[in-house]
């Protein structure tokens, strides 16, 4: 973190006031390596709440690879585009389930998707999502950018910045962006602050290139962060914790 940084979240608790939240679908899967778990799922929708209370407005978009991911599916003989709405709709699912717990917790959300499916959701429409975050209703966008080769980090930077959102906040499994995977090598070394281009460079798996394109620009800073660490997300939307910013 700058200096500059660390003077300007003393002054102001909550740095952000509309941000989004990008996990993937793995991240509600819990230990069971696939599906949805439920507890898992509800231990996420405490940490939007914690950041939701602050007052801060919240953009989701999830992804599905919990249960069915375009690539693999073509990868097994599938034709891709179709296997791409397969995954689109897996979202969905990811989407409902999140929805159910943040409202569990008293919440109010929007199921929004890419894909009309009026029954049970509502489609897209930009302005009306808009006013649903003026209304402190968390967004949950669903069906990822609606089209097929894309993935949902991609459709987190589109919703980002059509919504205004002033940063992504990519939860992951560790606090940051290393340069090798800190999970394998003991001395790798975790980023403060990157660029966009670096981090395209170095291929250090941010997010993927369209989305950190997408991001670039538009100057929409990515902040990775671990989505394990109770009142992770909050502390860092109050001035606290570590993390990567990815900007510049
Ligand atoms: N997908 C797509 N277009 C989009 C977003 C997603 O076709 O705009 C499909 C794609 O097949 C992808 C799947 O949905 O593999 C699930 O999304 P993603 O892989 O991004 O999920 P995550 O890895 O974040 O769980």
């Amino acid at each position: 973190m700058t200096s500059s940084e660390t003077a300007e979240t003393q002054t102001s608790p909550v740095k952000y006031k509309r941000v989004m939240l990008k996990i993937s679908g793995e991240a509600l899967m819990g230990d069971q390596g696939f599906g949805l778990h439920p507890p898992t799922v509800e231990r996420i929708a405490r940490e939007v709440k914690a950041v939701h209370d602050l007052g801060v407005e919240i953009c989701m978009v999830i992804g599905g690879g919990n249960i069915f991911r375009g690539l693999s599916g073509s990868a097994q003989g599938m034709e891709r585009t179709t296997a791409d709405y397969m995954g689109m709709l897996a979202t969905v699912m990811n989407a409902l389930a999140m929805q159910s717990a943040l409202e569990g917790l008293g919440v109010f959300t929007r199921v929004i998707s890419a894909i009309r499916m009026d029954e049970v959701c509502e489609p897209y429409i930009r302005r009306r999502a808009v006013r649903h975050l003026e209304k402190k209703r968390v967004c949950i966008f669903a069906a990822g950018t609606g089209n097929p080769y894309f993935t949902t980090d991609t459709a987190g930077a589109l919703r980002a910045n059509e919504m205004a959102c002033e940063a992504i906040f990519k939860g992951t499994k560790v606090d940051g962006v290393y340069d090798k995977d800190p999970h394998k090598f003991d001395d790798a070394k975790r980023y403060d602050t990157v660029s966009y281009d670096e981090a395209l460079a170095k291929r250090l798996g941010v997010m993927d290139a369209a989305a950190i394109a997408l991001a670039r620009d538009n100057n929409l800073p990515i902040i990775v962060f671990s989505l394990d660490e109770p009142g992770g997300f909050r502390g860092i939307l109050a001035g606290e914790g570590t993390y990567t910013k990815v900007y510049g």
